[in-house]
């Protein structure tokens, strides 16, 4: 586990010497890159920085609600906007990633900024980076991360309402409801301190969880029904879904979230993978149990990365191809990446 201690001071001060600052999350945010953001915003504007936030495209719907996330900027939609508070920015932060690539469109931008640059993070392997990188892997979420080095700096905790609902989400949705085994006690004994803060969590599960439209839950019956493919001597499981699957269900954004996990509940299974035929290319997300190396089978052969047990990345060509390259980097690696656990 990493010293978080060390980094205190640093930060303190990269914080308060610095003008405009300027939080960034991955494309396609999830749960815990909203959370970590919107809690670091909480707690910046509570010691009176100024501090904007940008992310590389749309929101899903299940976290607008959330405090603070009408405050983000979106790149694909505000270019000229997101370009300048790039420029005027003395520091950029950057959460939940570890590749800028992860930047989308801003990332040419943001690299070539001349702005102090600070990455936290929980994901595997990070890439080189100019900066100063704060990587955890063995935090849950960069939530969970985000909370620590504020608890540090603050020297106790940080208490709002709209932080802890921030931390909270990042939390549940990074562990999966506390399904994937990726907490520790310390989670807990964090996640114990937001629900004594008051925050609504019925109302935040409900909005996370219970909130989808009967098109998706038809889409998730189809996929598990009609587009469930095993492979019984590698433990694995496949999805595909091409772009008439996803029309015919009137496909929105976020609909498939959490397919991908279905197929590692049947027994046997180690190894689940969800492709999505895409325009040009197909998204693929990988899933495991145990040890098996998804963030490996994604960096070696998809462009991809993650983590030990969830990861994505991506391949340039048909949705049959792609399924086709898959069985054959399965059969000839599955024992190798099966024995690195
Ligand atoms: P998901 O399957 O939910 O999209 O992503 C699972 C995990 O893999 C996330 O932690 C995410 O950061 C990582 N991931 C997903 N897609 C990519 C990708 O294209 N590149 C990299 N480096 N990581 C990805
Ligand atoms: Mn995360």
């Amino acid at each position: 586990m990493l010293d978080l201690s060390k980094y205190t001071k640093e930060l303190i001060k990269h914080f308060s010497s610095s003008g405009n600052i300027l939080l960034v999350c991955h494309i396609n945010p999830d749960g815990d890159a909203i959370g970590a953001q919107l809690a670091l915003y909480q707690y910046l504007k509570a010691q009176g920085k100024s501090v904007e936030m940008i992310a590389p495209n749309n929101l899903q719907d299940f976290l607008k609600w959330m405090d603070g996330a009408d405050l983000i900027n979106i790149y694909i939609r505000q270019r000229d906007k997101c370009k300048k508070l790039i420029a005027d920015a003395g520091l950029i932060v950057m959460l939940d990633f570890n590749q800028t690539s992860r930047l989308g469109e801003a990332e040419e931008l943001i690299n070539s900024s001349s702005a102090l640059k600070i990455i936290i993070d929980h994901h595997l392997e990070p890439a080189d980076f100019n900066g100063l990188m704060i990587s955890d892997p063995s935090k849950c979420s960069t939530s969970e991360l985000v909370h620590e080095l504020i608890t540090l700096m603050n020297d106790g905790p940080f208490i709002s309402k709209p932080y802890a609902e921030a931390l909270y989400v990042g939390i549940i949705t990074d562990t999966g409801n506390f399904e994937y085994g990726n907490y520790t006690s310390r989670t807990f004994r964090i996640v114990a301190d937001l629900l004594e803060t008051g925050i609504a969590k019925e109302r935040i599960l409900n909005l996370i969880y219970n909130n989808f439209s009967e098109e998706r839950m038809r889409l998730m019956g189809f996929s598990l029904n009609e587009r469930m493919v095993l492979i019984p001597e590698y433990q694995t499981a496949y999805i595909f879904l091409t772009r008439n699957d996803l029309a015919a269900f009137k496909y929105t954004k976020g609909d498939t979230e959490g397919f991908v996990n279905m197929p590692l509940s049947i027994s046997r299974i180690i190894f689940s993978t969800l492709f999505i035929e895409k325009e040009g290319f197909i998204k693929i997300s990988f899933r495991s149990k145990g040890k098996f190396p998804v963030n490996l089978f994604a960096s070696e052969y998809f462009s991809g990365g993650g983590h030990l047990n969830a990861s994505g990345g991506e391949y340039p060509d048909t949705l049959k191809n792609t399924v086709g390259y898959f069985k054959k980097i399965l059969k000839e690696n599955f024992k190798r990446f099966n024995q690195i656990g």
